[in-house]
């Protein structure tokens, strides 16, 4: 994963001619933090596990990014992710830099008293180097609005009262309105953005989600609410078509209770795996990363594909795309909803104040919109791509955040 955000990075890097000096600074980690757990099971057994901050850049404001509880995380995942952030965070222009980070653990293999113990115990090691103004955490896959209010609960031990620790805390503790539905909602604006540089509207238009979480089910439903039909959802159980379009309200409902879309009598049901290559106009993965590749990349039939997930596509499918003419929303752009609203959150905590719902809505829909136009600006100047344009646009903004900070007579570019 970190090659793939590094082909992207000097994909960009060398259309902006950046130099060598500028690029390693740009891409070498600020700080990697890796921290022993040792906590006890609720048997009274040892339980040991790692645990991984990643704090990637810091030029353009405190670093931000999610903690991740999966078996899978380690230094080089967290080093990716925490990479994206940094231009994710450019590119909608909020003032942060990037982080990630997490718990290499499995939490379906812990109870919640364990999770809970060992997310304490993860804040006590850390808490130095996160805080309002130098690091804020939020929600990634596995942990939650609760395991936030953890978070916040034990940084403000050793800090005081703290809300602004971290985002996508629940409603009651700090939390913002609107932040649960926010990188859906942030998704169904850069679509209606995309069509409407194609002449069209989101009304009629057809559409495949890989993934019915948080992220695909919001953008389902928006996207229906405007007119959209959901001809297809996979999700990691199995996938449900329906050519007029599935009930999404009544899916979500189903989806909530079963965990999974599969058994929901609104629909027929498909091998999952197809759902990226279904017969809809657009395609919106918004599962896991690296689906999209050199093997499928061929048959994908929609027209437009916006990244929900975070590196969903290859580099060798994204050349193949570009070939075939296939518009693709980058994930840096196309899920950056999320951390707009955090960006939200952590505003209404710093000002102890909280915004209406539509006060946040209005605000992502003029972000998102700003956001997209400027990429799109971008791609026309240097005749590229989205996502290119989206990383030239974020590399600039982070490289000259960088050296205004510095006394040098230095020039991002040879
Ligand atoms: P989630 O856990 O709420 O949902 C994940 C969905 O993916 C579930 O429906 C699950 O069934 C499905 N899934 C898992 N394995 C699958 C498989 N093998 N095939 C098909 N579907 C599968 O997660 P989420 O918060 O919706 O995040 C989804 C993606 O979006 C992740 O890549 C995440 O990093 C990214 N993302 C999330 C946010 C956010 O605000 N939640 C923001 C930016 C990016």
């Amino acid at each position: 994963m970190l090659e793939e955000s590094h082909y992207y990075f000097h994909k960009a890097a060398d259309i902006l001619g950046l130099t060598a000096k500028i690029r390693d600074i740009l891409l070498t980690p600020h700080r990697i933090v890796k921290v022993e757990l040792v906590t006890e099971s609720d048997t009274g057994e040892l339980q040991h596990h790692l645990g991984f901050r990643v704090q990637h850049d810091r030029a353009r404001g405190p670093m931000k990014g999610g903690l991740r509880y999966h078996p899978s995380m380690d230094e080089e995942h967290a080093t990716a992710l925490a990479n994206l952030m940094t231009w994710k965070t450019a590119v909608v222009q909020v003032p942060y830099g990037g982080a990630k980070g997490g718990i290499n653990c499995d939490p379906r293999q812990l109870s919640d008293s364990e999770l809970h113990k060992i997310t304490r115990m993860f804040v006590e090691q850390i808490h130095e180097i996160i805080g309002p103004t130098l690091d804020i955490p939020a929600p990634d896959v596995n942990t939650d609005a609760r395991v936030m209010g953890w978070i916040m609960d034990e940084y403000s031990k050793f800090h005081g009262f703290s809300p602004g620790v971290v985002t996508g805390k629940p409603l009651e503790l700090f939390g913002s309105p609107g932040r649960e539905e926010a990188t859906g909602r942030g998704i169904m604006h850069c679509l209606e953005s995309c069509l409407e540089t194609q002449g069209k509207s989101i009304e009629g238009i057809t559409v495949a989600v890989q993934g019915f979480g948080n992220v695909g089910s919001h953008a389902a439903r928006l996207i229906a609410e405007k007119g959209g039909r959901i001809v297809a959802v996979g999700d990691h159980v199995g996938g449900l078509s329906n050519r007029d379009g599935l009930d999404v309200e009544k899916l979500a409902a189903w989806a909530a209770e079963h965990r999974t879309v599969a058994g929901f009598d609104g629909g027929e049901a498909f091998d999952s795996a197809e759902v990226l290559t279904w017969d809809a106009d657009v395609l919106i993965p918004a599962a896991l990363g690296g689906v999209l590749t050199r093997e499928n990349a061929g048959d994908v039939r929609a027209g437009i594909i916006v990244e929900g997930a975070n590196g969903p596509t290859t580099p060798e499918a994204d050349e193949i795309f570009a070939k075939r003419g296939i518009t693709v929303v980058p994930d840096i752009l196309a899920n950056a909803g999320g951390v707009t609203v955090s960006y939200f959150e952590w505003a209404q905590n710093i000002q102890q104040f909280r915004w209406e719902l539509d006060r946040v809505r209005t605000e992502l829909a003029k972000t998102m919109n700003n956001a997209y136009a400027a990429v799109l600006e971008t791609a026309a100047e240097h005749q590229v791509d989205l996502r290119t344009a989206a990383f030239v646009l974020a590399i600039r903004r982070v490289g000259e955040a960088t050296l205004a900070r510095r006394h040098v007579n230095e020039n991002l570019t040879n």
